[in-house]
């Protein structure tokens, strides 16, 4: 099911101050892993009660894993994703991303570890309308107060990686999805972060451009040294990350390629 985000949510991944803890947040990785999480606890509390999303969910990504996370709807794949963008706070657990305790992260400090650190991608490419592709990929650059001729030159770069220098005058709308997603794409890349955390970004695509969509992440995860994590309802896609997982009841659960019989049917989940 087609599941967009809310306006706020939207809103605070595409904040991006600088705050002068930066340095000091940006601690040195060494080998440790990219991700680290531990006893990782979700709830919410709804009208009908309480929801326990995660309880004691455990996740270690070691830098350069492309790694697939599949589920049902509604098993908490949006939701993980949030908490390790530090979009969305845990209950309980602790979550190291990107060497960042993100749970500690003033709200302000969480929109600049997201500026330096995340790229995100989602379902749809929620550019900005009014504005050409290139001042799009710009945009994260010019928040966090680059010039705006570099911004549109770095941006300009980012549009060649992704295959479409020639359409940086173009706006959104003229666009095909697939060329959106891509603009999209390169936007979230253009502040180099290590972490690429995808919801679904070819779940709105056609399979053709999906694929070709899903070979953009591939290279770009490559060829610029990403950590990516990638939630798709498309198991041929999830097959050939590093690793897949099954997110369901709560806990993460390796899956092995085919599909063990009965634990899935068909090619997507839904
Ligand atoms: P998925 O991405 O796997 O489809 P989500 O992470 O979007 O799942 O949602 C998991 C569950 O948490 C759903 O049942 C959803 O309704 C619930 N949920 C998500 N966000 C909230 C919220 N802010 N308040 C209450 N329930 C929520």
């Amino acid at each position: 099911m087609p599941k967009r985000m809310t306006d706020s949510t939207l809103a605070a991944a595409l904040q991006t101050p600088r705050t002068e803890r930066e340095p000091e947040l940006r601690a040195q990785a060494g080998n440790a892993p990219l991700i680290q999480v531990e006893g990782l606890r979700k709830t919410y509390k709804t009208a009908r009660g309480t929801l326990n999303l995660f309880e004691e969910m455990n996740l270690r990504v070691e830098p350069g894993e492309m790694v697939a996370i599949v589920g049902q709807s509604g098993a908490g794949k949006s939701t993980l994703l949030h908490i390790l963008g530090a979009l969305d706070a845990p209950s309980a657990g602790t979550v190291y991303c990107a060497s960042t305790n993100v749970a500690a992260l003033s709200a302000r400090e969480a929109a600049a570890f997201r500026n330096r650190e995340i790229g995100y991608v989602w379902q749809f490419h929620y550019l900005l309308p009014e504005f050409t592709a290139l001042e799009n990929v710009a945009m994260p650059l010019l928040a966090r107060g680059v010039r705006k001729t570099e911004a549109l030159a770095v941006a300009a770069n980012w549009l060649r990686e992704v295959g479409l220098e020639d359409r940086g005058a173009h706006r959104p709308g003229e666009l095909s999805g697939g060329e959106q997603q891509r603009v999209a794409l390169a936007r979230s890349l253009v502040n180099n972060p290590r972490l690429l955390l995808a919801d679904e970004p070819t779940g709105d695509l056609d399979e053709i451009t999906a694929g070709r969509v899903f070979d953009l992440i591939e290279r770009l995860h490559k060829s610029h040294g990403l950590t990516s994590i990638l939630v798709t309802h498309n198991l041929d896609l999830a097959a050939r990350c590093t690793r897949a997982l099954r997110l369901e009841s709560g806990r993460l659960i390796a899956l092995a390629f085919p599909p063990l019989a009965g634990s899935t049917s068909g090619k997507n989940l839904s």
